[in-house]
């Protein structure tokens, strides 16, 4: 039978809301036999994941979501099969929770003055790892009756043009990848639909990153449509980049994402798992 490979979710390291183990467990009984944990810039929800997926006999790949910056956007980098104690991934990892500390205060700071008080010590309380997301300032307004649900606070507060927007100062896509690589992983791109770029600076964005030693694209992830799969899956063929799939779970209260339900890669894309860089087939 086919291993049901999942290799992006986030746990409570990051924005996730289920803790390391909590997320291993869901992922086991909903019959996912490898998954790769994948925090926002931190690997460490790493070691607790791996001492239960190891008793489950599930395969737990050691993997970071690194935020990038890339010509004024946003981008999200996978780092999979890392060596955690990678000396340069660590500080590098380091420099950017620090822009996020520096981005929560001043994310609350103009929220402030939009007459939403309170939000940094708000969005910190919901935090139990060592870094602080949109996604924890997202649940505050939301418990604090400012937004019906974390998409209507995106809508309104937290995304460019709207009053609590920062913009990001991440790493560079050369940074991120030198990184990866030092740390001994492979290099994919994230949601490559998500960033609704037109069809040139996608290509642009892939050839840049295969130039610069990156592995793949995520064909497969939980926020692509039936459409975004099949383009992604041309995009790969044509950039000459494998494949990954990804359910990017962050936890039961999102209904859209579910583990262990994540549609095949479509014929004719090459598995990241059946590259001879993968560790373990
Ligand atoms: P950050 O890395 O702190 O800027 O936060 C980015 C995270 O916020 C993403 O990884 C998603 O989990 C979440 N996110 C971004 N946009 C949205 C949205 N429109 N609705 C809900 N969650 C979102
Ligand atoms: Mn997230
Ligand atoms: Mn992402
Ligand atoms: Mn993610």
């Amino acid at each position: 039978m086919a291993l049901h490979y999942d290799l992006h979710s986030h746990s409570t390291a990051s924005d996730g809301t289920l803790s390391p183990a909590g997320l291993v467990q869901a992922a086991h009984t909903a019959g996912v036999n490898v998954l790769a944990l994948t925090d926002h810039d931190t690997t460490d929800g790493i070691a607790e994941a791996g001492a239960l997926a190891g008793r489950l006999g599930l395969q737990l790949v050691a993997g970071v979501e690194i935020s990038v910056s890339w010509q004024s956007l946003t981008v999200h980098i996978l780092g999979l099969n890392i060596d955690r104690d990678c000396g340069a991934l660590q500080e590098g990892l380091l420099g950017l929770r620090a822009f996020r500390d520096w981005r929560a205060e001043e994310i609350a700071r103009r929220l402030e003055k939009s007459g939403i008080g309170g939000a940094y010590a708000g969005a910190c309380a919901l935090t139990q790892g060592r870094i602080v997301s949109r996604t924890h300032f997202a649940h505050y307004l939301v418990g604090a009756g400012h937004a019906a649900s974390v998409r209507e606070v995106f809508k309104r507060f937290l995304v460019h043009g709207k009053p609590g927007y920062v913009a990001g100062q991440w790493a560079s896509l050369e940074d991120a990848l030198d990184w990866i690589r030092r740390a001994g992983g492979l290099a994919v791109i994230a949601h490559p639909a998500r960033y609704r770029l037109t069809a040139t600076k996608l290509r642009r964005l892939m050839g840049e990153f295969r130039e610069l030693g990156g592995a793949g694209i995520e064909v497969v992830s939980g926020s692509h449509s039936h459409d975004n799969i099949n383009t992604m899956a041309m995009y790969a063929r044509r950039e000459g980049l494998l494949a990954s799939r990804g359910s990017d779970y962050h936890g039961p209260e999102n209904p859209w994402v579910r583990l262990g339900e994540l549609a095949e890669l479509p014929a004719g894309c090459r598995p990241i798992w059946e590259s001879e860089a993968w560790p373990l087939h």
